[in-house]
């Protein structure tokens, strides 16, 4: 048997839940690109992450976790190692805090559009800003997903962590170092899953805030294309889409990548993008923008492969 088959075994040994190999990443990123990806694979428990992680940090096989894939632009070249996919986590639990709170206790593969219908039946308030945000929990904290004034940071009471050494641990949100779209954690850490802190609210206030957002990002964004939210981080509190736009650049385009003609810190998918295509849009607004403001603009969205 050869190596590739050995490891491919090893895997399929380790993780009950799917794996796939040299898979398409296009398929998976909401963007619609990239390159074929050595394996993906779907554990179904916190012990597999565990025994994979083993297996893959004692054989030095690079591995990434994934969520929802909509902050994520993947390489024409694809993936070396291996992408564990958090899709499989799905436990979401309510409990009551003592000081009259309500505790959301979610694994990292819930979509968080599943805590917000979750809150609107509960009538309890603090999620109505993820509301329209694709990206599942354990995304979501890794980025510190925001809108609308709110970040996750300011809903997390604790995560759980995988940590590299093979621990898990949980850490409380005082000891955890979030910033603007990042918590800082180490290097092939993964999210398993969060409590956040909610409160009892109005019920009609919270539906009402949900459906307020959900229209303002139809109104704004350009939802009828293939894209990946915001691309780039906004600069000292600068609109990045205002910079963007103001230097001209809206619905510029590069072959099938496009900034889109709705909002100047989106580029959309018009058909059959590249990620080389995407990338070097990127590095043309990023240096038209330097050029007419003297803003340096950083990407939000991240980046892998080859
Ligand atoms: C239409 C649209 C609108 C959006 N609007 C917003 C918005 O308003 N605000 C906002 O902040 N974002 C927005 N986004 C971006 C994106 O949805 C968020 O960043 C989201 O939180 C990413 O979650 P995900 O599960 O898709 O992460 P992925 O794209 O799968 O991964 C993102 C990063 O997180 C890491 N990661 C994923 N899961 C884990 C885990 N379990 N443990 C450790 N690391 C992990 C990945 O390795 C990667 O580095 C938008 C995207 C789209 C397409």
């Amino acid at each position: 048997m050869d190596e590739a088959e050995d490891f491919r075994d090893s895997l399929r040994n380790i993780v009950n839940g799917e794996a796939l190999f040299d898979e398409p990443a296009d398929r998976h990123t909401s963007l619609g690109v990239g390159g074929r990806i050595d394996a993906l694979v779907f554990p179904e428990s916190e012990a597999e992450i565990a025994r994979l992680v083993a297996f893959l940090r004692s054989n030095r096989i690079p591995f990434l976790p994934v969520g929802n894939w909509t902050n994520l632009i993947v390489r024409d070249g694809g993936y070396r190692g291996v992408l564990i996919a958090l899709s499989r986590l799905r436990g979401l639990s309510l409990g009551e805090n003592g000081d009259g709170g309500i505790l959301l206790k979610a694994e990292a593969g819930v979509p968080l559009s599943e805590l917000v219908n979750l809150s609107v039946r509960e009538s309890l308030t603090g999620m109505e800003f993820c509301a329209g945000i694709p990206g599942s929990v354990g995304g979501a904290i890794r980025m510190n997903a925001g809108a609308y004034g709110s970040e996750i940071k300011d809903v997390i009471a604790m995560v759980r962590l995988l940590e590299p050494s093979g621990g898990f641990r949980i850490a409380t949100s005082d000891t955890l170092c979030f910033s603007y779209r990042n918590l800082d954690l180490p290097p092939e850490t993964i999210i398993i899953g969060a409590v956040f802190r909610l409160r009892r609210g109005n019920a009609e206030e919270i539906a009402g805030r949900t459906r307020e957002i959900i229209e303002k990002r139809r109104e704004k964004h350009p939802l009828e294309f293939r894209n990946a939210g915001s691309v780039f981080k906004n600069p000292q509190g600068v609109p990045a889409g205002r910079l963007i736009e103001e230097t001209g650049l809206k619905g510029m385009r590069i072959g099938d990548a496009q900034v889109s003609e709705k909002h100047g810190n989106f580029i959309v998918n018009r058909g059959h993008a590249t990620a080389e295509e995407i990338l070097n849009l990127i590095a043309l607004i990023r240096q038209r923008v330097f050029a007419a403001t003297g803003y340096a603009l950083e990407t939000e969205v991240k980046i892998i492969g080859e």
